[in-house]
């Protein structure tokens, strides 16, 4: 029988993204597993010179979006009784951070919604399809409600 002993929530925070946790807070109570959240904050393209003119240049949007993520972590953390040290954010692409992280962190088993809105077709590109490739663990895919 498979092993989830670390099992790695990757959380957006999305009104869908409900399901999602629960079903990770399952299977980690299912496996006895450690459960740890993820969420990666995009950063704001705001160095773009058309927005120049317009936002000071000192204008921190993704530090604001970060703080703003920490909120909503430790909300979602508190629900799933997760632990401090194993709430996680990073700035970057999620597609990559989540498999980053996930190789880290020594993870077992990712979990991530997927939409599934037209086949496999339309998942390329996405966030689970990327995790898919090229995590090397398990990747648990919840299909969102909006479906
Ligand atoms: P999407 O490809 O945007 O429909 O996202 C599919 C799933 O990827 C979401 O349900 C989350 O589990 C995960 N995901 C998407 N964006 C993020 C993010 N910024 N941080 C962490 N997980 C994410």
């Amino acid at each position: 029988m498979a092993n989830y002993g670390k099992i790695l929530l990757a959380a957006d925070f999305s009104e869908f993204n409900a399901e999602t946790a629960e079903r990770a807070q399952a299977v980690a109570a299912q496996f006895g597993g450690e459960l740890s959240i993820l969420h990666v904050v995009e950063p704001a393209p705001l160095n773009d010179p058309l927005y120049g003119g317009i936002l000071p240049l000192d204008f921190d949007l993704t530090g604001q979006m970060v703080e703003a993520a920490q909120v909503r972590l430790a909300e979602l953390a508190e629900h799933l009784g997760v632990p401090k040290d194993r709430r996680w954010i990073e700035v970057g692409s999620p597609k990559v951070e989540i498999v980053r992280v996930a190789t880290e962190q020594s993870i077992d088993l990712i979990v991530i919604g997927t939409h599934g809105r037209r086949g496999m077709a339309a998942l390329l590109g996405s966030t689970a399809s990327s995790v898919i490739h090229h995590a090397s663990c398990d990747v648990l895919t919840v299909r969102l409600r909006d479906a």
